[in-house]
């Protein structure tokens, strides 16, 4: 489902990523780990043509990115909504109600009708626990919910993969441990996802492979059981030895 081959991107003279390759298989889930600054999220956010790589290629849901594409309007909103992104800090649009949050951005990408992209909503809302929150405002939501209803936006123009950069980060743990529910029932049914996260339980538990990053590279990558247990690399060796 995604294919990252040879990437490299400099800001400036700051080289940030180098050689990045790899492939996340149609129905697994890819942890991505490493210390702050390795590179994670520009490698997702090049993903998704939020930066632009200087080098290497991205096949992603059928997708092409790279150096040289340039994207028409349409094609970027084709792009975006093959990889859905849920972010940290929600981004959600704080003067829409939470059902008009999931609901407009069907109704602009897909022309769906009003009912048709409410109906679909309210279905996905009900699977996040939040079936009674359609008419409430984000600030009213605590910060899990708040993140529930930012991947319900995301499922509702049907993704084909799912990136999160550090989606737990912000929330308290016990709320944290909400979302990191959903997302794993996201994973038990099949959703392609790729999740950078400082959870090492997800990491170790949910995710099929394991990415360990650090200065913007890729220096250890496979089994999480094997790589936590026996990092091959010094420096995912203390990087683990660090958070674990
Ligand atoms: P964290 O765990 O703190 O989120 P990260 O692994 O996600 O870190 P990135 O955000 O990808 O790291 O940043 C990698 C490097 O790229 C950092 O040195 C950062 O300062 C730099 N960087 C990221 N975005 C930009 C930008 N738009 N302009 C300039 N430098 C940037
Ligand atoms: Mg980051």
């Amino acid at each position: 489902a995604v294919e990252v081959r040879n990437l490299a991107k400099s800001f400036g003279r700051n080289t940030v990523l180098e050689d990045v390759n790899l492939t996340v298989l149609e129905g697994t889930v890819t942890a991505m780990i490493g210390p702050s600054g390795a590179g994670k999220s520009t490698v997702l956010r090049c993903l998704n043509y939020l930066e632009r790589p200087d080098s290497g290629t991205i096949e992603i849901g059928g997708h092409r990115v790279d150096a040289q594409k340039r994207f028409s309007k349409n094609e970027l909103y084709a792009l975006r909504r093959t990889a859905g992104m849920v972010f940290q800090h929600f981004n959600l649009f704080p003067h829409m109600t939470v059902m008009k949050n999931i609901a407009l951005p069907q109704q602009r990408i897909f022309g769906r009708s009003k009912a048709e992209a409410e109906a679909r909503a309210q279905e996905l809302l009900e699977r996040m626990g939040l079936g009674d929150k359609g008419s409430t405002y984000p600030n009213k939501c605590s910060g899990g919910q708040q993140q529930r209803i930012a991947i319900a936006r995301a499922l509702a123009l049907d993704p084909q993969v799912m990136l999160f950069d550090e989606p737990t980060s912000a929330l308290d743990p016990e709320v944290g441990v909400e979302v990191l529910e959903v997302m794993k029932e996201l994973a038990s049914e099949g959703m392609t996802m790729i999740v950078v996260t400082h959870e090492m339980a997800f990491a170790r538990d949910v995710s099929d492979d394991l990415v360990v990053m650090a200065d913007g590279r890729i220096i250890e990558q496979g089994d999480p059981h094997r790589i936590m247990e026996d990092p091959q690399s010094e420096r995912a060796q203390s990087f683990l030895h660090a958070v674990l």
